[in-house]
């Protein structure tokens, strides 16, 4: 089968697998070239492993410190005519790339959220891991179905109060328009933070401790995001923000549980806003980031989801000594991005930008290339043009 791009507005709907195995190498390439990452994590699980900043943080356990792997996703396989989703291709690649390097690597397609994954995740890691030292917590996920009642939550992107007005970009046809988006009502709030706040992490690491498959000094970490005052109506401040704020307060109990119980920590990382599928269905959001990817390449100090958490587990999880916080308790390591002197130049060009000027005045070009990345599409050395079999057995 010969895979291209089929675009439909913010996603996707085509990925090639090679394209995404080329594109898992670079980020094994990046964590490889930067050395190993002494006295690092030794076995981890990751929710939300297969594509984004889970990803990148399975690649940076296993080839930055040789860590045993287990990745949990929910992605979908290839079906008659049409290939899988890029977080099956690219759970694959990293999968025998871990393998290959002689390193346990072990994954779980299917609901993060429900027992039944819980379960045979435990059991995996009982059979084959041992105690975990590392949980990394990265779903991004548009709904949630709960355990316990079996109701179907769906998450919103609004504003809360009041309606919000701002430029948004169609990243597809470039078109800079006005978008005027309604305030959720209390059921959207209240879903909201039951699908991306706290509650399903805690659950998980409060049956890993049950189980006794927590490490001593055992680490877990979530990411949230906070980014500047253009999009805080639609982020910080909206139905998201909120969950965020349940994630942080999480983040603390489980803080709590692991330090009584004799393991180590939990905390929020704070991460730059960057293009991955979650990033691109938040309106108004792929403007901001266009713009920032401009500033920040031009001064140096771009960068993607694996130097993100390179940097987050080389400098601050396992540097030897204690994690910074911000006034909130939190790690950032969206310093650069937050910095006083990139902020005001993304203020100053934020009202300029028209449809005319998208172009010169973003680096709308660098989104869409790295869009058409998260699908495989685009990668050195990959013929686009011959055939690939899509129907990969996941390993
Ligand atoms: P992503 O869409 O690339 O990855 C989401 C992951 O969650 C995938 O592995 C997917 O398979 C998995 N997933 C979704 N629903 C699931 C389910 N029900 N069961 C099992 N797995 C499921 O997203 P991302 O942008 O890497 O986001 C990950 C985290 O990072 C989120 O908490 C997000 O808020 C945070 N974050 C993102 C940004 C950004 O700009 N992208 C910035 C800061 C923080």
């Amino acid at each position: 089968m010969v895979i291209k791009p089929k675009v439909r507005g913010f996603v996707c709907v085509t990925a090639h697998p090679d394209g995404c195995a080329a594109h898992v190498q670079q980020q094994i390439d990046y964590v490889k070239q930067k050395g190993p990452i002494k006295n690092g994590t030794k076995s981890v699980l990751v929710i939300g492993a297969s594509t984004g900043y889970g990803l990148a943080s399975r690649v940076t356990a296993a080839f930055g410190s040789g860590a045993k792997t287990l990745g949990i996703f929910f992605e979908r396989p290839s079906e008659e005519g049409r290939p899988a989703t890029p977080g099956w291709y690219n759970s694959i690649a990293v999968t025998k790339a871990a393998r290959a390097a002689g390193l346990y690597a072990a994954n779980l397609n299917g609901d993060a959220f429900s027992d039944e994954i819980k379960k045979q995740a435990l059991e995996i890691i009982k059979r084959d891991m041992g105690p975990i030292d590392l949980v990394v917590y990265s779903l991004a996920s548009p709904r949630r179905t709960h355990p316990r009642t079996g109701q179907v939550h769906k998450s919103v992107l609004k504003p809360i109060g009041v309606s919000y007005t701002n430029k948004t970009v169609d990243t597809d046809k470039g078109i800079v328009s006005e978008i005027t988006i309604e305030p959720a009502n209390e059921a959207e709030i209240a879903d909201t933070t039951t699908v991306m706040g706290g509650e399903d992490w805690e659950m998980w690491m409060t049956a890993l401790e049950e189980a006794k498959l927590l490490a001593r000094g055992a680490t877990s970490v979530a990411y949230s995001y906070i980014g500047p005052e253009v999009t805080w109506a639609i982020y910080k401040n909206g139905t998201i923000g909120l969950a965020k704020n349940d994630l942080e307060r999480t983040a603390r109990r489980i803080d709590a549980l692991l330090k009584t119980n004799g393991y180590g920590r939990a905390f929020i990382s704070v991460n730059k806003a960057l293009v991955t599928q979650a990033s691109s269905a938040i309106p108004v959001v792929p403007l901001y980031i266009s713009i920032l990817y401009k500033i920040m390449k031009a001064k140096g100090t771009h960068e993607g989801c694996i130097e993100q958490i390179q940097r987050l587990f080389a400098s601050q999880m396992y540097n030897g000594s204690a994690l910074t916080f911000d006034e909130g308790g939190r790690v950032r390591i969206d310093d650069l991005e937050m910095k006083p002197d990139v902020q005001a130049e993304v203020a100053r060009i934020w009202p300029q930008i028209t449809t005319e000027n998208l172009a010169a005045l973003t680096d709308i070009a660098g989104y869409r290339s790295e869009f058409l990345r998260l699908f495989g599409f685009g990668l050195n050395g990959i013929n686009y043009e011959t055939d690939v079999e899509p129907h990969l057995p996941m390993l």
